[in-house]
C-alpha cells in the first residue's frame, strides 16, 4: 500500500476545523517528517470529544473512547484521533488513575513522553513546540518532558521507549534522562511484558542498533527482562552482531541457535508472544537445523518453509553462515517445486492401506507418505498414480524403522 502522507491527512484536519474544533498532527509523524525520515502512522490530536469526532466521519472504530481515542478510516488509511487530555496519578505504574480532557494542545503535549514526541503541527504546518523538541531533534537528544524520574515512575515503559528511540534514530540521551533510566530500570518489573515486547522489537529492528544496544546494555534493563536476565552472554552476542533483527521470530530462532537449551516455547511463553510468532520461529529453527546438517539449500528445505518466511530465512542464513542467498534463488526453487503441499500428492493414506491389506494400520502410513512426499519434492519420483503405484510395489514395509 502507498505510504500515507500529510497531504491526504490534512483533509481530516480540515473536516475537524470546519466543525469548529482544533486539530493537529502529533507524535511520531511530526517527529519523523521534521527528521525527513519515512513516517509510520499519523496520529491526530483534537479539541473535539470522541463522540463529536465519531459524528464527523462515516467509518469510526471506537478503540478507546474512555481514553479519548477513536480510529478513523478515511480514503483507505487509518488515523488515531485522540482528544486533548492530561493524565494524573499512576498508582499502578501502568494506567493513569484519571484522565482529564483539557482545552489546549499545549496541555496535551505536556503528558507526552519525550520532547521530540511532543511537537504538534496544524493544517498550515504551523508548529506548536512548547518543550523545544525541535532543538532536541537537531541536537539528536532524547529527553523527557519534565522531570525524568517522575515521568518514568508514572509509566516505566518510557524507559524502554527511550532505548528504542535511540536505536531507531541514533540519538543520545540527555544526561538527566539517562541517569534516571539507569537508577530506576527496576521499575520495568511493574509493567506488562506485552508492552515491553513491542518496544524491544522496535529496538532490535532499529537502524542504529549498535548505538541502541550500547544504551540498552549500559542501562541495566536486561536484569528485569525474562530470559535475558539469566543470559548476559546472549546480549553480548546480540550486540556484536551489530545489525538490525527484523522480527521476534528471527530473534528467537537466532537466540535458540546460540543457546539451544532455551527452547522456542520458553521464549514465547515468558515474553507472552503470539502463536504465530511461535510457529514461524519453529519453522526458521527447523530450516536452519536442516541447513546445518546438509550445508545446502534444497527443494525439501524450501518446500517445508512457508513462503512468507523466505526473507527471514535468508537473513538468518547470512547472519549465521555468512552465506548470501538471494530471494530470487529461493523463488526459483519454490516455483519449480512439483507440489506445494501434501494434499497435492495423487495418492492418499487410504490408497496405501488398500495396497498393503496385510499390514495393520499405524504410524507407518504417515511415515510412508512423508517418504513419498520427500521423493516427489526432490524430483526422484513423479507425482503420477502409475509411477507411485510401481514404486510402492517395490517398497518393503521393513524399510520404515
Ligand atoms: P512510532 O513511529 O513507532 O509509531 P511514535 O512516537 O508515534 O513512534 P507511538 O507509540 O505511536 O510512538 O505513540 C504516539 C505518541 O504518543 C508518541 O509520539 C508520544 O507523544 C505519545 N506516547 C506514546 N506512548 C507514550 C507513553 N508511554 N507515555 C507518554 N506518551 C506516550
Ligand atoms: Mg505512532
Amino acid at each position: 500500500m502507498k505510504e500515507v502522507t500529510f497531504k491526504e491527512a490534512k483533509e481530516i484536519l480540515r473536516i475537524i476545523e470546519n466543525n469548529g474544533h482544533q486539530a493537529y498532527f502529533v507524535g511520531g509523524a511530526v517527529r519523523d517528517s521534521l527528521l525527513k525520515r519515512p513516517m509510520g502512522d499519523i496520529d491526530i490530536t483534537t479539541s473535539a470529544s470522541p463522540e463529536t469526532v465519531t459524528k464527523m466521519f462515516s467509518k469510526v472504530i471506537p478503540v478507546g473512547i474512555e481514553h479519548g481515542t477513536v480510529i478513523v478510516r478515511y480514503k483507505g488509511y487509518s488515523y488515531e484521533i485522540t482528544t486533548f487530555r492530561s493524565e494524573t496519578g499512576y498508582s499502578d505504574h501502568r494506567h493513569p488513575d484519571q484522565i482529564t480532557f483539557v482545552r489546549n494542545v499545549e496541555e496535551d503535549l505536556a503528558r507526552r513522553d519525550f520532547t521530540i514526541n511532543a511537537i504538534a503541527m496544524d493544517y498550515n504546518e504551523k508548529i506548536v513546540d512548547p518543550f523545544q523538541g525541535r532543538i532536541d531533534l537537531s541536537n539528536k537528544v532524547i529527553k523527557t518532558v519534565g522531570n525524568p524520574i517522575e515521568r518514568f515512575r508514572e509509566d516505566p515503559l518510557r524507559i524502554m521507549r527511550a532505548l528504542r528511540f535511540s536505536s531507531q534514530l541514533g540519538f543520545k540521551m540527555d544526561p538527566d534522562t539517562w541517569t534516571a533510566i539507569k537508577e530506576n530500570a527496576a521499575w520495568l518489573e511493574k509493567i506488562s511484558i506485552e508492552r515491553i515486547a513491542v518496544e524491544l522489537q522496535k529496538l532490535f529492528a532499529g537502524t542504529y542498533t549498535t548505538h541502541g544496544m550500547h544504551f540498552f546494555i549500559n542501562s541495566g534493563v536486561q536484569a528485569y527482562l525474562p530470559i535475558l536476565k539469566d543470559h548476559s552472554e546472549l546480549v553480548i552476542k546480540w550486540r556484536d552482531l551489530s545489525q538490525p533483527i527484523q522480527s521476534w521470530e528471527e530473534l528467537i530462532s537466532l537466540f535458540h541457535h546460540y543457546l539451544p537449551k532455551v527452547e522456542v516455547e520458553e521464549w514465547v511463553k515468558s515474553w507472552k508472544l503470539s502463536n504465530k510468532i511461535k510457529r514461524d520461529a519453529l519453522h526458521l529453527v527447523r530450516a536452519i537445523a536442516y541447513y546445518d546438517q546438509y550445508q545446502h539449500i534444497d527443494e525439501w528445505l524450501v518446500y517445508q518453509l512457508p513462503r512468507q518466511l523466505d526473507a527471514s530465512f535468508i537473513r538468518m542464513l547470512s547472519i549465521l553462515t555468512n552465506k548470501s542467498l538471494t530471494i530470487d534463488k529461493m523463488k526459483t526453487i519454490r516455483n519449480n517445486l512439483p507440489i506445494k503441499d501434501r494434499t497435492e500428492i495423487v495418492i492418499s493414506g487410504s490408497d496405501i492401506i488398500g495396497l498393503f491389506p496385510m499390514q495393520q494400520k499405524g504410524p507407518w502410513i504417515n511415515k510412508l507418505l512423508t517418504m513419498i512426499e520427500k521423493k516427489i519434492v526432490r524430483g526422484e519420483i513423479s507425482n503420477e498414480p502409475n509411477e507411485l503405484g510401481k514404486w510402492l510395489m517395490t517398497w518393503n514395509p521393513q524399510d520404515i524403522d
